[in-house]
Formats: structure tokens, C-alpha cells, sequence
């Protein structure tokens, strides 16, 4: 490439700003999903579980991704059946006795449930159209729904964090979204909801709409309830959301999927990318599967850890809201910018919690035992400075 001369216009040479561009208006002045990804030695901030895969499991991935290697120069199975059947087998092995039995039909899976939840707007939502979540919750629904042009309601929560089915249901029939988002156990608050709720917010959506309720479970493996697998049967708007990144241990994978009737699994095809999961990706989640006795046998440990969390903070006098995954919130702090004050000086302790955005609240995620302690000293610390300041 010699002898061209290329013109360089004067003016924005690197100094270019994303309202430079000609961004779709409802893009304009936002900001994007952003967990801070600091190097702290305790990080506590995004639920991921803090175990690595064990070694045995380590190996089986590396043998299965071996394989489908040599065969990388075509495309991967684009509707993963292979993939869906182990999650179904999953589903259907940890499912309480009474749920529907699941085959590859009602099962889809994508690059996480965040790609799941965007394809499920993408066929449900869409300019023109509605969807409401209870809020706050997390905030990747709304985020995705804005990407996708839906339009974003948010719907109210109790004092508590709790889902007042009276108001909920109101303000479903007042909205008449197209698409209603319950997530159980909730994020950042931590709290479940019951499946009287869920069928309650169910019925109201059919009665309004109809319209597609996505219950967003991706912590129900820390639930000390169980999953609302049951409520599919005969529900063809009700969609369950699941997730490897949280109970499995497997954030870094990004496998998230659906189970439903087998017409939303047709539906949600109309929109994915041919050959979205990739063969590597289809390998890992397999050997996971594989191994989901060793990978779930954490969940037990860091329940315990969770219910540890809620007792010492209690103890040392934050008020916690009941939580059923594997992160707790905790509070209060004193308003306008208690909570950011308070993320900070832990910080400093080494710890690297979430504020949420949550009015006079942090997260904590569930971490090692030893993680735990670290950050219930500095917490504790915390206490004691704020005691001697008023
Ligand atoms: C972490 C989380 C997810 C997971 O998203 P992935 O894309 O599967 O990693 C989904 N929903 C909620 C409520 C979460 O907190």
C-alpha cells in the first residue's frame, strides 16, 4: 500500500465522543453495564462463586474442547440439541418431583442469560412495546430492554424490597406491558418471591395482555425454597431464565438458558444469530454438566456462608434484607451518599463490595471463608468509626 494519499480531516482527529456519532436518541448521554473490575484481594461484587473448577473437571473440559478443536473449520450444531438435552436432563434431575418432565424442546441456551433475555426481547419486545420489572432489580433488564427499544416501566416495590401482589398486579393491568419481568430470588435485594406471587403476577399479565412473564432465577440454586419448574406446565407465556454463572461456578463460560414451552423455544429462533453458541462454548457447558455433583457441592457451602453474612452483620448492627441467593444487602446508611462513602472506606480495607445504586444500601457477595472474615472486619470497623463520628 504505497502511493495513495489518504486526506485526514482537520477537525476530531481522536477527540471523537460517543454523541459525536449518530447514536440511536435513546442511546444518547447513557452509560454502559459496568461492575468496576478492580484488582483488590477480596473482590465481593458481581456473586460470582469464588471457587475455580476442580481439577478433574479442569481436565474434561480440556479433553472435550480437544475434540471439537479438529473440527473448527465448520460451523457448530446451531440449535445445540446435545447441549439442551443435558440441561433438561438438569432440570429435570433437580426439579422438585411434581414439574413437567423437560426435553430439548422446552430447554434454550445462549451466550448467558443475558443473551437469553435479549433474544426474549427481541422476539416479545420491541419498538412499539412494553416491558415492566419490579424494581430495584437488576439492572440489566432495563439496560436490555432500552438496547432493544422496548419500552422500560418500572414497577414498585414494598419498603422491604418485598413484592406486594395487590400493587404488583396493579400495576401490571394499569401498564399492560408486553412483557413482564419478576426475578426470584432478586437482585441486588436478595429476596424470593413466593409462587402465589408469581401466579398471581401471571394471571394478571394474561387478563391485561396476554403477555410473556420472564422469571429470572438465576440464583435459585441458593433458594431455601425450590424452583418454580411446576408452574410451566400449561403456562405457554411463563418462561423460567437460568444461568451457569452463579451456582455452577461458571461466570467465565457465558452459558445462560430458558426453559418453556416449546413454542417460545421456536419463537426465540426467529431472532438468534445462526450458530450464536460456539462449538468450544457447546464443548466446556457439556463437561461442566458432566460434573454438576462436584461443581454444586459449593452451593451448600456458600448458603452457609450467606446465612453467616446476615447473622454477623446483624450482630454488629446493619439492618440485611432475607436473602436466598448468594449475596447479601445490608444498610442503612445516611442519605445522599452514605452508601458510596461507606463502599469507599471498605474499599480501602482491601474489600470490594456493590452499591447498587440502592439508596443507603451495599451487596456483598458470598465469598470463601476466609473472604467473609476479611470483609466482616472491615465492616465491623466501619461500625465502630461511624459509633465514635455520631
Ligand atoms: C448474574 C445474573 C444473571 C446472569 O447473567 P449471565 O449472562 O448468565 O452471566 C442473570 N440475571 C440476574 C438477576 C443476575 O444477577
Amino acid at each position: 500500500m504505497t502511493g495513495i494519499d489518504i486526506p485526514v480531516p482537520a477537525a476530531g482527529a481522536g477527540t471523537t465522543r460517543i454523541d459525536d456519532l449518530p447514536v440511536r436518541e435513546e442511546l444518547r448521554g447513557k452509560s454502559p453495564y459496568g461492575a468496576p473490575q478492580l484488582d483488590v484481594p477480596v473482590r465481593l461484587n458481581t456473586n460470582e462463586n469464588p471457587y475455580p473448577l476442580p481439577e478433574p473437571l479442569v481436565e474434561r473440559i480440556a479433553e472435550r474442547v480437544r475434540e471439537v478443536a479438529r473440527n473448527l473449520n465448520r460451523y457448530p450444531d446451531r440449535d445445540a440439541v446435545e447441549l439442551r438435552t443435558a440441561l433438561a436432563d438438569y432440570l429435570n434431575a433437580t426439579g422438585p418431583d411434581s414439574a413437567p418432565e423437560l426435553g430439548a424442546a422446552h430447554v434454550w441456551a445462549a451466550n448467558g442469560s443475558n443473551e437469553v433475555i435479549q433474544q426474549l426481547l427481541q422476539t416479545f419486545g420491541g419498538p412499539g412495546r412494553t416491558a415492566l420489572g419490579f424494581e430495584p432489580s437488576y439492572s440489566m433488564h432495563s439496560l436490555i430492554a432500552r438496547g432493544t427499544g422496548t419500552a422500560w416501566v418500572s414497577g414498585p416495590r414494598a419498603d422491604d424490597f418485598t413484592l406486594d401482589p395487590e400493587t404488583a398486579v396493579r400495576a401490571i393491568a394499569e401498564h399492560r406491558p408486553d412483557v413482564v419481568f419478576v426475578t426470584t430470588p432478586n437482585n441486588p435485594t436478595g429476596n424470593a418471591v413466593p409462587a402465589e406471587t408469581v401466579l398471581a403476577l401471571y394471571e394478571a399479565a394474561q387478563r391485561a395482555k396476554p403477555s410473556m412473564v420472564i422469571v429470572d432465577e438465576a440464583y435459585v440454586e441458593f433458594s431455601h425454597g425450590t424452583s418454580l419448574l411446576p408452574l410451566l406446565a400449561g403456562r405457554p407465556h411463563l418462561v423460567l431464565s437460568r444461568t451457569m454463572s452463579k451456582a455452577f461456578g461458571a461466570a467465565g463460560l457465558r452459558l445462560g438458558y430458558l426453559a418453556a414451552d416449546p413454542a417460545v423455544v421456536d419463537a426465540v429462533q426467529l431472532v438468534r444469530l445462526p450458530y450464536h453458541l460456539s462449538a468450544v462454548t457447546q464443548a466446556t457447558a457439556l463437561a461442566a454438566l458432566e460434573h454438576t455433583d462436584t461443581l454444586l457441592k459449593y452451593v451448600e457451602q456458600l448458603k452457609a456462608e450467606r446465612d453467616r453474612l446476615v447473622a454477623e452483620l446483624r450482630t454488629i448492627g446493619y439492618e440485611v434484607t432475607e436473602s436466598d441467593a448468594n449475596f447479601v444487602q445490608f444498610g442503612r446508611f445516611p442519605e445522599p451518599g452514605g452508601a458510596r462513602a461507606a463502599w469507599r472506606q471498605i474499599l480501602t480495607r482491601g474489600v470490594l463490595v456493590r452499591d447498587n445504586g440502592v439508596p443507603g444500601w451495599l451487596r456483598v457477595s458470598a465469598g470463601t471463608p476466609q473472604e467473609n472474615d476479611a470483609f466482616l472486619d472491615a465492616v465491623r470497623d466501619l461500625k465502630k468509626e461511624q459509633e465514635q463520628h455520631g
